[in-house]
Formats: C-alpha cells, sequence, structure tokens
C-alpha cells in the first residue's frame, strides 16, 4: 500500500488518467500490450508507474522501466513519482547516461531510452523488467522507435518463457497508427486507451509579421508587454535551445521595472475578456529557465509556486512542450522554431540547426496555456507561415542517414536489419547500401566469396558486426568519420583526426570573394581584397597548375593556422575566413574531444591550439601498393610525390583524383600554413588527416593511407574495445 500525503492525493484526484485507472489497468491486465494516449499533463508520465506498482507490478521480483527521450524528464519524473509515492530515491530513481541512483531496491526506474537500450544489449529478454513504459512515443524518436520494434519481439518471447512481461506505450498526441496499423509491428493490434483532459480555450494570435532574424529579441519585447498589460497568469516563452534561453533576455526580463518600450508595430490585441482583473506591472516578473542540460534543482523550481507578488515567467526549450507540465501557465509565447538534429547528407556528421517547427507540436505549444483555465498563446509569426509548417513532425527514422543505425543494430546483434519491425521503416535499398558501406569500411564481416551480388541485394547476406564496427558504434559520428577516429588512436594521431573530421563537418568556411560591393569605392577595395585571398588560397593549393593540392588540405591549413593564431576575428578577416565557421569548427573539435575521451578515458586527448605536426610513427607506410590510373594525366610522367583523394579497385588498386606535389613543396607547407610547428629541415610524407585519403606519398612506393588498409583492421582488437 502507497502512504500518501493528503494534498498530494487530493492533487491526483485531478488528473483526468486517475478517472481512467481501472480501464486502464483492465486493459494491461488482458493484453501484453496497449496503447495509451492522453494530453500533456493529464498524468500519464507521473500515474501509470503508480497504477502499475500498486497492482502488484513491482512486487513478483520483476520492476517497473520507463523510458523518456529527454534526460531532463527521466531525472524530474523519477524525483516527483518518489514524492508523490512517499518513498525513497532507492525505490524509485532514475538512470541516464552518465548518472543514476538505481539500488537493487529499486522497483521503478525512469531511464532515457538509450539506456535501455544499451541494457537489451547486455540481457535481450530484459528479465529484470515486468512491464516496460515507453514515454513520449510521440515525438519519434529513433531509439523509440527501435525501442518499441525490439519489445514487440521481446514480449512474445517473454510470455512464451513464462515470465511474462507488459508493454506500454504513451503518446500525448492521437497519432499512433504507425504503432497500432503496423501488422510486422504488432500482429493482432494492441488495445488503445484514450484519456479526454479538461482543455480550457485557448486565444491564439499570430504575428502580422515574421521576425526572420532578431526573434529572441521579438520575444522579449512581447514578454514584457503581456507583463505590462495582462492580467495575472503565468507566461511560458518557447525558444530552440539552452543558448538562447541565456541570451541575457531573462536577466532582462527579470529588470523589468526599469523597462520602456515604444511597441507600436506589436499585435497584442487582448480582446477585452480578461478585464475583470488587472495587470500590474509594478511586480516583478520571476524568470526561469528551463532545459535539457539544466541542473535537477534548477529544474525543480519551475514547479513551484512563484514568491508571493510576483509573476512566474519560464523561458524554455521544447521540454516544455510535452515531457514537463509547468503549473499556472496562462501566456505561452512561441518563436515557432525547434533545433533539431541534423544530418549532413554529405558527410553524415549531425549537428542541430534551428527550424520551423510542425503545427502539430505548434498547437501543443498552444495548449500549455489553457491547463487551469482560458489562456492565450501568442506566435511570433503570420498564419501564412503557420499554414507552411508540416502538418506533423516526421519520425526521425526517416531524416537520419541509416548506415549509422544500421551499425548501431548491428551492435545490438540484429543481422537481418531489413526484417526489423521498424514503426516506420527506411527503405530496403537504403539499408542493404548501408550494410555494403559498412562492408567495406571493415565495421562488418565480409560476405562469404561465393556470395552473390543479388543475394546481397535480396537481403539475404546479413553481415555480423566486427570489433572494429564495435568501437565504431560508440562515437557519434557517421561510420565513416568514426573509422576516422577509430584508426587515429590506433595510429597514434587522434587529435589530427578530430580536427579533420570537426573541419569537414562546417561548410563555407571562406568568405565569398564573388560578393557584390555596395559602392564603386568599396568595388576596387574588393578587388584588391580578392587578388590577395585568392593568391593566399593558391599559395595554399599548391604553386601552379600541375601542383594542385586538395581543397581538403588548403582547408586544413586555414584551420591549422587560424586556431595557430587565436582564432581571432582580426585573423579571419585577414585570410578571408569566415570567423563563425571557424568557431564553429572549433566547438565541434571539442565536442569530438570529449566524446572520444568519454569513449576511451585512457586516451587523454584535448583541444592543442599549437598541434605539432604528426610524426613519422604516426604516418606509417603500409606496403599496399596502389596505382595511377592510364586515364590520369599523371600516368605518363608519375611525378616524385602525389595526393590522391581515394583509392578504387578494379583490376587493380587505383587512386582517383591525383595531383602532384613538389618534395621542396611540403616542408613549405606546414610551418606556413599549417602552422603546426616550426619548419621541417626534410621532407616528411605527411599524412593528411583528411578523409583518411589523402597523402603525400614518394612514387617510388605509392601506398595506401594506413586508415584504408585491411591489415590494420585485423591488428585492431589492441585497439580501442
Ligand atoms: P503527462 O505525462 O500526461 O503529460 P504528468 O504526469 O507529467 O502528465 O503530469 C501530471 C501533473 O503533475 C501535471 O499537472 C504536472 O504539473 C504535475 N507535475 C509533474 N511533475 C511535477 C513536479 N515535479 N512538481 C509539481 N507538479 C508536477
Ligand atoms: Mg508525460
Amino acid at each position: 500500500p502507497v502512504d500518501r500525503l493528503p494534498e498530494i492525493q487530493e492533487a491526483r484526484l485531478k488528473l483526468p488518467v486517475l478517472a481512467e485507472e481501472q480501464v486502464i489497468m483492465e486493459a494491461v491486465r488482458e493484453n501484453p500490450c496497449v496503447v495509451l494516449c492522453g494530453q500533456t499533463g493529464s498524468g500519464k508520465t507521473t500515474q501509470m508507474p503508480q497504477f502499475l506498482y500498486e497492482a502488484g507490478y513491482a512486487s513478483g521480483g520483476g520492476i517497473i522501466g520507463i523510458t523518456e527521450p529527454r534526460r531532463v524528464a527521466a531525472v524530474s519524473m523519477s524525483h516527483r513519482v518518489a514524492m508523490e509515492m512517499n518513498l525513497p530515491p532507492q525505490v524509485v530513481s532514475y538512470q541516464i547516461r552518465y548518472e543514476g541512483n538505481v539500488t537493487s531496491d529499486t522497483k521503478i526506474k525512469f531511464m532515457t531510452d538509450g539506456v535501455l537500450l544499451k541494457e537489451i544489449q547486455k540481457d535481450f529478454l530484459l528479465q529484470h523488467y515486468s512491464v516496460v513504459i515507453i514515454d513520449e512515443a510521440h515525438e519519434r524518436s529513433v531509439y523509440t522507435d527501435i525501442l518499441i520494434g525490439l519489445l514487440s519481439r521481446i514480449v512474445p518471447l517473454r510470455n512464451k518463457k513464462g515470465l511474462p512481461m507488459k508493454l506500454i506505450i504513451m503518446s500525448a498526441t492521437l497519432r499512433v497508427e504507425d504503432f497500432t496499423e503496423n501488422t510486422k509491428l504488432f500482429p493482432s493490434p494492441p488495445p488503445v486507451i484514450k484519456v479526454d483532459a479538461r482543455q480550457f480555450p485557448v486565444s491564439v494570435h499570430f504575428n502580422k509579421r515574421t521576425p526572420l532574424d532578431d526573434y529572441t529579441g521579438e520575444i522579449f519585447h512581447k514578454t514584457c508587454k503581456i507583463h505590462r498589460m495582462l492580467p495575472p497568469g503565468g507566461i511560458l516563452v518557447f525558444l530552440t535551445g539552452q543558448a538562447e534561453v541565456h541570451t541575457g533576455d531573462e536577466d532582462r526580463l527579470a529588470e523589468m521595472g526599469d523597462y520602456e518600450y515604444n511597441g507600436s508595430d506589436l499585435e497584442l490585441d487582448d480582446d477585452g475578456e480578461d478585464n475583470d482583473e488587472k495587470a500590474d506591472p509594478s511586480i516583478p516578473l520571476y524568470v526561469l529557465p528551463l532545459y535539457s542540460l539544466l541542473a535537477p534543482e534548477q529544474q525543480a523550481m519551475v514547479f513551484r509556486p512563484p514568491p508571493p507578488g510576483t509573476r512566474l515567467c519560464v523561458v524554455a526549450t521544447n521540454v516544455a512542450e510535452t515531457s514537463l507540465t509547468i503549473p499556472g501557465v496562462k501566456y505561452v509565447v512561441d518563436c515557432g522554431r525547434v533545433k533539431k538534429r541534423h544530418y549532413d547528407r554529405v558527410t553524415g556528421v549531425s549537428s542541430f540547426l534551428v527550424s520551423w517547427t510542425s503545427q502539430a507540436s505548434a498547437n501543443q505549444r498552444a495548449g500549455r496555456a489553457g491547463r487551469t483555465e482560458p489562456g492565450h498563446c501568442y506566435r511570433l509569426y503570420s498564419s501564412a507561415v503557420f499554414g507552411d509548417f508540416s502538418e506533423f513532425s516526421e519520425a526521425e527514422i526517416t531524416r537520419r542517414p541509416v548506415e549509422d543505425l544500421l551499425l548501431q543494430m548491428k551492435d545490438l546483434n540484429i543481422d537481418k536489419v531489413v526484417n526489423f519491425p521498424f514503426p516506420t521503416a527506411p527503405s530496403a535499398e537504403a539499408l542493404m547500401a548501408a550494410e555494403q558501406l559498412l562492408v567495406s569500411l571493415g565495421a562488418l564481416k565480409e560476405p562469404p566469396r561465393t556470395a552473390r551480388v543479388q543475394d546481397m541485394k535480396r537481403a539475404k547476406i546479413c553481415c555480423p558486426i566486427t570489433p572494429l564496427g564495435r568501437a565504431m558504434a560508440s562515437f557519434p559520428v557517421a561510420p565513416r568519420y568514426a573509422k576516422m577516429l577509430a584508426l587515429g588512436k590506433q595510429q597514434d594521431c587522434l587529435p589530427y583526426v578530430i580536427a579533420v573530421v570537426a573541419a569537414m563537418t562546417v561548410r563555407e568556411i571562406f568568405e565569398d570573394l564573388e560578393r557584390p560591393a555596395a559602392s564603386e569605392e568599396e568595388s576596387s577595395k574588393l578587388a584588391e581584397n580578392k587578388a590577395r585571398l585568392m593568391q593566399m588560397r593558391r599559395v595554399w593549393a599548391g604553386q601552379g597548375p600541375s601542383l594542385q593540392l586538395g581543397d581538403l588540405m588548403v582547408l586544413m591549413g586555414a584551420v591549422g593556422a587560424c586556431e595557430y593564431a587565436g582564432c581571432t576575428p582580426n585573423f579571419c578577416e585577414q585570410n578571408g575566413l569566415r570567423y563563425k565557421a571557424m568557431l564553429e569548427i572549433r566547438r565541434l573539435r571539442g565536442q569530438l574531444t570529449n566524446a572520444v575521451n568519454a569513449v576511451c578515458s585512457e586516451v587523454g586527448v584535448f583541444v592543442d591550439s599549437k598541434m605539432a605536426p604528426p610524426t613519422e610513427n604516426q604516418t606509417p607506410l603500409l606496403d599496399d601498393t596502389v596505382f595511377i590510373h592510364p586515364s590520369s594525366a599523371l600516368f605518363k610522367k608519375p611525378p616524385e610525390f602525389v595526393v590522391y583523394q581515394e583509392v578504387m579497385e578494379t583490376t587493380k588498386m587505383y587512386m582517383r583524383v591525383v595531383s602532384a606535389v613538389e618534395s621542396e613543396w611540403i616542408p613549405q607547407l606546414l610551418p606556413q600554413y599549417c602552422h603546426f610547428g616550426p619548419p621541417l629541415e626534410t621532407p616528411t610524407p605527411w599524412l593528411c588527416p583528411s578523409t583518411g585519403t589523402i597523402k603525400c606519398l614518394s612514387t617510388s612506393t605509392f601506398y595506401r593511407v594506413a586508415w584504408q588498409l585491411p591489415a590494420v583492421e585485423r591488428a585492431y582488437p589492441e585497439g580501442i574495445d
């Protein structure tokens, strides 16, 4: 029996899911899998684990597991449920990637979806759990989707073994067809239970104009105006990321007393309906930030009532859209944008980009204003722009390159990925292409020599993962780059590889030299500048037409030089580099360094702005000969040194895109343009750590680059694993 405080019991009774407890629990008893849909705030996340606990699901040896796509929700919900149930954190616990408070007494365990995925790797049957709840399934995070696919197989297996297990899928929207009408996933469709939540009307106000750049500034003005003109009630502001939440606007907002705003161009039509209560701009605004990486104590502050005589204003990222319900919100200010992981189709490396959100999620945001009384939502974009939003956010799995996903799944020992019951499947062609790529990278075992191409295509051959593949799976970058990192460790040149992977993910690092000039004066200045910068690039690229070094070398030189100079705006301007791009490269370099350290802490890599050039030991020449193709311009008269972009195997190992480099040019290149250290005395073959495929080599022996060589993979086990 659970011993709750009277005020908690009272608050629970107001939650819509409480009214449905019996219906829900009966469905759970009678079905292996149940889908529960209910508006944000209806009590799904906080109450469902309690229903299950009280029905005895945690008393037969197994525990109740609940997954969240966001860390902030896992932590904060475990605290809340522990508090509601009057149980200690040793019993209601959480586990996120790098921290947790799970004990052997844990009965309810909140975790991120990634954590449960890793647990499946260790025990496919998840024998520790009697129930698994997949929360926020509407978000369609790729791990959530894969978990649902895996659990659709695990649950029947457990039942067959006489170790019954339940699966509960929870969604804040009614759009659950991908789970219920997918017979590959669930041959007999799971029952869907809908919980009707009380929702008060929310008046939606669109902007006439849509600010494109300074929307944080406009958010600030709008919020101030709401505070000055509209009756009491909390304000919830949606921005896209932690950085925006902290642009300083929160401090500016908190200093409302000094604020004067001449906002004639802002529409704030309070339709006269709230005039029984008056705004009081003299009271302070109590401003709190809310985002995923915020410390838990600070997160918890948004749930407490604001100090008496203040108005609550929470400046939040998307976490407040469906994962966390903040009490007392009457006004929502929505920037209409969302920061999403975006995958570069060329490099496959992921980054976060801000884009318009979907209509469904804009409506979720608006709904946050009508939880306790009628509210208002101010959208900082026009209704026409809203009309152009996509209806729903698409499943992450369809936006993501599959070679990455495939590698993750192979790491889970799912060999036949084409047969996997995805809620929304990537195309079979995409999966097969990914399989072939991973084989050629050495992440998957080669199919037997007797295997026919048609069989590969028909997915009859499925290649298991190699130890190299396992190491690659642990890096947060696309497989090609993960391989560079894995082998970079072996070859003892990780910092270079990290720098290069970072550099290659940022495009347009050079200023546009063709930019039209505003005046004649500027035009002549531009022309002069252009000549100088072109000269610079020619130097970077090589001397004369026959000495064309790849653009990647130019890029590396620029990055090395810029970092050496301290990455100042001044240096960038003088050298025609985009300052923002260089900052981005610097940031990514730091991020990747942390990721590598997290995977293999013993390497202890760090970002060194004065990185010395690689030594000869770091650029070993391996005896695997490659050839200049007869079609190459250099075939007839092989130069002493060449660079090449990649090797293609036809009748022989042929280099593609071969360029000549003069030996005396190589030592110049390093100190002057890469600033990797003092000038070199003698020409050294230099491993340009680009795609791992460019290198200056002597023609007497054309060698393949270290990290392409199968022999290196075979030597792998003493590597990262
Ligand atoms: P759902 O999962 O359906 O969106 P929740 O279970 O998260 O709903 O929330 C139910 C109620 O519990 C909401 O009214 C919310 O404000 C409240 N609540 C959740 N967490 C806390 C907390 N840490 N402190 C106070 N109230 C909370
Ligand atoms: Mg919830």
